[in-house]
């Protein structure tokens, strides 16, 4: 707790043009479960709409009661007339449990979105190493695939953590990018692998630092735990070199009011 006058000086601040924010009731397109608890939500939005969004945002599915929880978009913005969600299922969860086990293809969710300032940023010169646990893989995922529309061949490097392999559940997706794109490299960290895995262990951030002693040239970008976004931040600017402005995240906090 602060115990005198506190001043808060943001290190840059930079002017935005928001795109334009709207409230749409969408339909449930299709339900995948990607793994055991990850569903992928396919959503349409009215026919003849199209959202402009930046990869990287979120939107806010509404729920009764004037509750609402935060999603982040995992569709590139050329694919402006769906909207992909990438949900984990926490046991008791409002939304990933108990309206989520209630929807099925025909439902409908109200929505309102674009939301947020995470997305690339406009130094595209610098080689990106980007940082995701379990469904924090969603928003980099549209961004991925904007760069991929866009013909952009700037260095990519997709570090995605979890605890076992289930975890990395667009593993074959993001392996074909590996395999087709000359700029895009992946790996996947275990922290509690099975006895098979012969891959990359323990924490993402850690494997960044491994492989990246040196990040003084580059951007990154971390999305997902809270706890993973702020070890890195610390690990990465401090012991990497880093610097603190090219360290770009999107933590998923709790975004809604837990029952009591
Ligand atoms: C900007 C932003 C983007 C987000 N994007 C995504 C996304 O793409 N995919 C995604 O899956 N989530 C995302 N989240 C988190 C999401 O908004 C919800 O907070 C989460 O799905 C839990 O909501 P719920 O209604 O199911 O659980 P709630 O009813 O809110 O929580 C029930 C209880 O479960 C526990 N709990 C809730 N969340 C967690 C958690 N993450 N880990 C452990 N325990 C928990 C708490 O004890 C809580 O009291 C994002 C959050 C933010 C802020």
């Amino acid at each position: 707790m602060p115990d005198g006058p506190v001043e808060i000086a943001p290190p840059w601040i930079k002017e935005r043009r928001q795109p334009e924010r709207a409230r749409y009731d969408v339909l449930v397109h299709k339900i995948e479960d990607r793994s055991k608890d990850v569903a992928v939500l396919h959503l349409r939005l009215p026919i003849g709409r199209r959202v402009p969004f930046s990869a990287g945002q979120y939107v806010t599915v509404m729920m009764a009661g004037g509750d609402s929880r935060n999603y982040s978009i995992a569709n590139p913005p050329h694919l402006n007339d769906i909207v992909e969600l990438h949900v984990r299922r926490v046991p008791g969860g409002k939304f990933s449990d108990r309206v989520l086990n209630s929807l099925q293809p025909g439902s409908m969710l109200d929505i309102e979105l674009p939301f947020g300032l995470f997305s690339w940023s406009e130094d595209v010169s610098r080689p990106a190493i980007l940082l995701a646990t379990g469904t924090g893989f969603a928003p980099l995922k549209s961004m991925i695939r904007e760069l991929i529309q866009n013909r952009v061949s700037r260095p990519v490097h997709l570090f995605w953590g979890g605890e076992r392999e289930a975890d990395i559940y667009d593993r074959t997706l993001v392996e074909t990018w590996a395999k087709s794109l000359p700029w895009f490299s992946f790996t996947p960290v275990l922290a509690s692998p099975d006895a098979a895995w012969a891959g990359a262990t323990g924490f993402v951030q850690d494997a960044v630092l491994a492989r990246y002693p040196n990040l003084s040239a580059h951007e990154v970008y971390a999305c997902g735990n809270p706890v993973m976004i702020a070890h890195a931040s610390k690990l990465l600017t401090e012991r990497g070199a880093l610097a603190a402005d090219r360290f770009h995240s999107d933590a998923f906090v709790f975004s809604g009011q837990a029952e009591s």
